[in-house]
């Protein structure tokens, strides 16, 4: 596995791989990876001839500053982990190299960046939309693969693509949760272990959402699922949202809408965990 940390040297050997017809699989990252990650990994292997991996914890899409600095950086396990999964290439820019000045470029994400994530990270989706295209014009990929978990991202790298003209295929991988139904999330590191088997509820709850339709009960269940998961004092939900899984619009009711999706951010502690389950009526 090749690591390579600054963009002149990487456009060079992609190159080589580029002019003889290679198909470039990409999964962007912030490093502290867990099985999430390499199963991103794994399903860009069987579809590509090569698989890069960047890792980066990109300033840009932090709104807050101390979420940035405790955010986990854990290279060489990371490192360890990609060569043991068959990675080919790692990317790992420093910030100058990603960041030679200021960036103050704007991106039109429309609607789907003032809700929810949005709205409560502002500016967070400005940044995503910055490093992403400028990876997508280094790594130049013919396939980028996303996790479900982080939904509204997804939503927002689809329309990165079409207001940036790019060729990049975006391809959407399911969410990998623990085993008692917790997303995988860096952020479960800083999570103690009460924390941890308490957090459960999330999942456990967002679930719930199929039952409550199928007992005509779906106004009720906002409501429902923000107390249950507040009335654990571990935890404190920041917001509970349902959308049509297309265009992120709020449902207010379900007719006209094909799939929805709940979404939800909670705060334990200091750590902010996201999670949502998508379902198609
Ligand atoms: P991050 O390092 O958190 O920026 O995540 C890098 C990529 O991994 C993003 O596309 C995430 O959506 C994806 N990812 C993170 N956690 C999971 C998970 N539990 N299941 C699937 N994909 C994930």
């Amino acid at each position: 596995m090749k690591v390579i940390n600054n963009i002149s040297e990487i456009t060079s050997y992609l190159n080589g791989f580029i002019s003889t017809g290679k198909k470039i699989g990409f999964v962007p990252t912030m490093g502290a990876l867990h099985f999430g990650h390499l199963t991103l990994v794994n399903i860009s292997k069987e579809q590509n001839d090569i698989t890069v991996v960047s890792i980066f914890v990109n300033p840009t899409q932090f709104n807050d500053k101390q979420d940035f600095e405790k955010y986990p950086r854990n290279t060489e396990e990371d490192l360890k982990k990609l060569s043991e999964t068959g990675c080919d290439l790692v990317f790992m820019p420093n910030e100058k190299e990603m960041y030679p000045e200021k960036e103050f470029k704007k991106f039109n994400l429309g609607k789907i960046e003032e809700v929810m994530e949005g709205r409560f990270r502002p500016g967070h989706f400005q940044g995503v939309a910055i490093i992403v295209n400028k990876l997508f014009e280094i790594v130049k990929p013919n396939n980028a693969y996303f996790g479900q978990k982080d939904f509204q991202q997804l939503a927002i790298i689809k329309r990165l693509v079409i207001i940036t003209n790019s060729t990049v295929n975006i391809i959407s991988c399911p969410i990998i949760r623990e085993s008692n139904g917790l997303a995988m999330s860096s952020r479960n590191s800083r999570l103690s272990k009460t924390e941890f088997d308490n957090a459960s509820i999330i999942y456990s709850t967002i679930k719930q959402l199929s039952d409550f339709i199928e007992n005509n009960k779906f106004s009720e269940f906002k409501s429902w699922a923000l107390n249950n998961i507040n009335a654990n004092n571990l935890f404190k939900t920041e917001y509970i949202e349902i959308v049509d899984s297309k265009n992120l619009e709020i449902v207010t009711n379900l007719k006209n809408h094909e799939s929805i999706t709940c979404c939800i951010a909670v705060f334990c502690g200091q750590v902010r965990l996201i999670d949502n389950i998508q379902i198609n009526l």
